[in-house]
């Protein structure tokens, strides 16, 4: 399995499915992964990884595609604060 056998809109999906961290936008990777796995499989944590880097920067993805913190979230979810996105 690679990047392109996961759909752009089945991964995004995926984070609107998941529900957020309470009092926040983000959805722990971890959680946005069981939510992807559960329509389309088994899925490892470096392609998952791979992929959420691809949709960010195309844009599509906001939050941490590198894994350290683990949040994931939708562009138009992202707040003007320090700690969404460092900006
Ligand atoms: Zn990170
Ligand atoms: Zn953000």
């Amino acid at each position: 399995m690679q990047c392109k056998d996961i759909p752009d809109e089945t991964f995004l999906d995926s984070v609107r499915k998941t529900p957020t961290t309470p009092g926040t936008t983000w959805r722990m990777r971890w959680d946005v992964q069981a939510t992807l796995e559960t329509a389309l499989g088994p899925i490892p944590d470096n392609l998952f990884l791979a992929k959420a880097r691809q949709l960010h920067r195309k844009g599509k993805l906001g939050g941490c595609p590198c894994g350290c913190r683990g949040d994931l979230h939708l562009p138009k979810e992202c707040r003007p604060n320090p700690h969404c996105c460092g900006q």
